[in-house]
């Protein structure tokens, strides 16, 4: 049961998988034929019963796809969140909050001095910037599964209808977003674009390719980069990063916190990030908690 694309929780070479038809769709896009051997969909809300315990998948917010597993059995409800944010994300459905008896939730961001700003704010300074230096190209650093169509989704809510340039690593999950519906503009490969058409524009690329030799070749790029990790200023410094967005796809503290007392179970298991601060919150609000530790996990953003 795999809750959404990303690396971290998708991985290649299954016997046999069960997730959303979006999270199946991104798993055949990177990994073709070694996503797994069986791969069975199942959609938002449907049920399906695994060695007499009933699952349910409900919208995580995190990615399009994303899930939260439901699971029950004899009465008892576990739900297993995956990565999951609370705000709204035009690219996605939005979490649905899910009273249960035991809650396993993500830590990414879980300290209290991340609070993540509006996403709107971030996309205007990005614009504001851009506004400021149309002689510059502005090479945006993003994921390429969710943060770089978010990105897009935001940028066209902001009234942004210019074409957007694509680094080719982009690519792909892009055509997959928009073939299941969601809407992203007018966007181009960056590959054979002169220079000159470069200026005033902005270009997504993966974040590893921000630091890369290869974009010395667009006309006075300005370094920016969307991610929660923004807010912490050694990062965006060491990252030789000019315009850090702090936008991210994971709950910051107090979705973490708020998301805890809504589903109120009284076991809580906190993993994936900064488990203890989480777990100190959670014992002190009177329900049950600890850590649990999983083993070969790597950050997705
Ligand atoms: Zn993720
Ligand atoms: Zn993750």
């Amino acid at each position: 049961m795999i809750t959404h694309g990303h690396a971290d929780h998708a991985r290649s070479d299954n016997e046999q998988v069960l997730a959303t038809p979006g999270t199946i769709a991104i798993m055949r896009e990177r990994y073709g034929e070694a996503a797994g051997a069986s791969l069975q969909p199942l959609a938002y809300g449907e049920t399906v019963t695994v060695r007499h315990v009933t699952v349910r998948l409900v919208p995580a917010g995190h990615v399009l796809g994303s899930a939260q597993i439901v699971l029950e059995h004899r009465g008892t409800r576990v739900v297993v969140s995956g990565d999951y944010k609370r705000r709204p994300d035009p690219t996605c459905a939005p979490f649905e909050p899910c009273a249960c008896d035991a809650f396993i939730t993500e830590a990414t961001f879980g300290l209290p001095v991340f609070r993540h700003p509006p996403d709107t704010r971030e996309i205007d300074k990005l614009l504001h910037s851009l506004a400021l230096f149309p002689e510059r190209c502005h090479l945006v650093g993003v994921y390429a599964l969710g943060k770089c169509q978010r990105v897009l989704a935001l940028l066209r809510q902001a009234g942004y209808q210019e074409p957007v340039y694509l680094h080719g690593a982009l690519i792909k999950l892009t055509e997959l977003y928009e073939s299941l519906g969601v809407r992203l503009g007018p966007v181009l490969p960056l590959s054979g674009i002169p220079r000159e058409a470069l200026k005033g524009r902005i270009v997504l690329a993966p974040p590893s390719a921000t630091a890369d030799p290869w974009s010395r070749r667009l006309p006075e790029p300005l370094v920016a980069m969307a991610s929660g990790w923004m807010q912490v200023r050694q990062r965006a410094k060491a990252r030789g990063i000019e315009l850090p967005l702090v936008i991210s796809d994971h709950a910051d503290w107090d979705e973490l916190t708020a998301t805890i007392d809504e589903v109120a179970a009284e076991e809580i298991w906190v993993t994936h990030g900064r488990e203890e601060a989480l777990v100190y919150y959670a014992t002190q609000r009177g329900y049950r908690a600890r850590a649990l530790t999983l083993t070969g996990f790597e950050e997705d953003e």
